[in-house]
């Protein structure tokens, strides 16, 4: 390709000049910043500028623009998408400024920080950033896809939460993105990933909670039917203090697995609730009543272990996943679940699991965003190891991928065909389509034109291209 052409990279010397960050060539110190958590994900850019402030990103758009090159953006791959050799890759961990104001109750983020920086700035505080299941993820790329965390039902989805953003626009425009500044970005950044732009600094909320009631209850596989109908029942007018999932799995026999759980078929409940302790507790009390678990690990929880609830893999791993958003389940889907993803089913996910929606999901905010979802009842999601790894991606055939297929197949009667931005995470137009409806999709599209003309940030999970989007279709709010 061109792009490997001595004198794209003579001229990308040129950018080097300019940033007070650095850029890195293939097979140059810091190129393997681009190496996603996801290690299934082929990431080969052209080269990986490693920014230091906003105006370096800005001076990497408007380099792009005029060499034809795009930019993705990223911090630690656990949303990777493919990454070709015509894309730099702005990689934001030194963006890593995390400053509490604990009487404002509020943090101002870099975009380089990852949720468990804020969670111990915040602890002693007694405050808490509404993370996801895991503490590892970016913040950013996790509030950008509009952020379901482990108490998303008590206070909604967390970029409900989110105050204001520093963006870099595709035209190298920076701008302060709020409510009252730019108010339809603000409204398209809340789920809209990277499609308007690259995020440098973000402003949340805290929450003022020091510990939850929560954890897992882990039982084997061969309780899985009992346990599963009975963790259906407690979804059912579940009170909104509390959160929780379910997961069916397969963790491999490794040092960093517990014992009791490794190499074996388990079921996991999980549970979070900020409920007292003995209310918390009673909710529990018939899905303890089905089956002994193997391994009880619920209880008070300061909330610095709030990733202790779904205990995600830490370790960079090769990772296929699936998602998809269901109305109501009932118990016939529970068993349609197990009989395509249960103990005796051949399943090769390491994990499949559903999440309970709704509670303060379900409201609208009080400055609405671009995600979509707020009807839908549960999300499920499969992930495996696809074996082996490169050959089964570009084949598509691994066991994983088709599996994953069966079990889009066997819950389409209660699937509602959409998926949230931030599971499974894609650069396919088909997958992405399914995370907006088609008003905002069009509304997304319509600001990446505007403020993006030349497509430089046109590359991973952008909403491009729909229908003759333009910006003079009315108003989005
Ligand atoms: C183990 C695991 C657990 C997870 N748990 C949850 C969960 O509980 N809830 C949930 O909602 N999601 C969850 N996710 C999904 C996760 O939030 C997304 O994959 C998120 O995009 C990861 O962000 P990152 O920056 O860490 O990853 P990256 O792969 O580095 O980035 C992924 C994408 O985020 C966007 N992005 C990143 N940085 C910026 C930026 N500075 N400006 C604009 N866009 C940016 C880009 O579109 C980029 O392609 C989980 C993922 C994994 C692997």
């Amino acid at each position: 390709m061109a792009f490997h052409s001595p004198t794209i990279h003579a001229d990308l010397d040129s950018l080097r000049s300019e940033i007070t960050g650095s850029l890195a060539l293939p097979g140059e110190p810091g190129y393997e910043l681009s190496t996603p958590w996801n290690v299934a994900v082929p990431v080969r850019p052209l080269a990986v500028v490693e920014v230091h402030d906003a105006r370096d990103v800005a001076s990497t758009v408007r380099y792009a623009a005029r060499a034809g090159v795009r930019v993705a953006v990223g911090r630690t791959g656990h949303g990777a998408v493919p990454i070709e050799d015509d894309v730099l890759f702005v990689h934001t961990g030194r963006l890593n400024s995390c400053v509490v104001d604990a009487e404002a109750r509020t943090a101002r983020l870099g975009a380089g920080v990852i949720w468990q920086d804020v969670v111990d700035a915040a602890a002693p505080h007694g405050l808490a950033p509404l993370c996801g299941s895991s503490t590892a993820v970016g913040v950013v790329g996790f509030l950008t896809g509009a952020g379901i965390g482990p108490l998303v039902r008590t206070f909604g989805l967390s970029s409900d939460h989110v105050r204001a953003f520093e963006l870099v626009t595709g035209e190298g425009d920076i701008l302060r993105v709020s409510a009252d500044q730019h108010a339809e970005l603000f409204w398209g950044l809340r789920g809209g990933k990277s499609t308007l732009g690259i995020v440098t600094s973000v402003e949340i909320d805290l929450m003022q909670l020091s510990h939850f009631y929560g954890g897992a209850l882990y039982f084997d596989g061969s309780d899985a039917a009992a346990v599963a109908h009975a963790w259906l029942d407690l979804c059912a007018d579940l009170p909104e203090h509390t959160s929780t999932s379910m997961a069916l799995l397969q963790l491999p026999s490794l040092p960093q697995v517990p014992p009791p759980l490794a190499g074996r078929f388990t079921v996991a409940i999980r549970f979070a609730s900020v409920a007292g302790p003995n209310e918390a507790e009673a909710l529990l009390t018939p899905i303890r009543g089905v089956a002994t678990p193997v391994v009880d690990a619920v209880g008070m929880l300061p909330y610095s272990a709030i990733g202790a609830v779904h205990a995600d893999p830490v370790d960079p791993m090769p990772s296929h996943e699936f998602s998809c958003l269901t109305g109501e389940l009932t118990h016939g889907a529970i068993d349609e679940l197990l009989t395509v993803a249960g103990p005796e089913s051949g399943s090769p996910q390491t994990v499949v699991e559903v999440r309970l929606l709704g509670g303060a999901l379900a409201r609208e905010p009080r400055h609405r965003s671009a995600f979509c979802h707020r009807d839908a009842a549960f999300t499920l999601f499969t992930a495996g190891v696809p074996l082996p790894v490169q050959r089964a991606i570009e084949a598509g055939v691994a066991p994983v991928v088709s599996h994953a297929g069966r079990v889009e197949q066997a819950m389409s009667p209660w699937s509602t065909g959409r998926s949230l931005p931030n599971f499974a995470s894609s650069a396919d137009p088909k997958r992405i389509a399914r995370m907006y409806d088609e008003d905002t999709a069009h509304w997304l599209s319509a600001l990446a034109e505007e403020h993006d003309p030349a497509g430089v940030l046109r590359v991973g999970p952008v909403v491009r291209d729909v229908g003759g989007a333009s910006s003079d279709r009315g108003v989005i709010m």
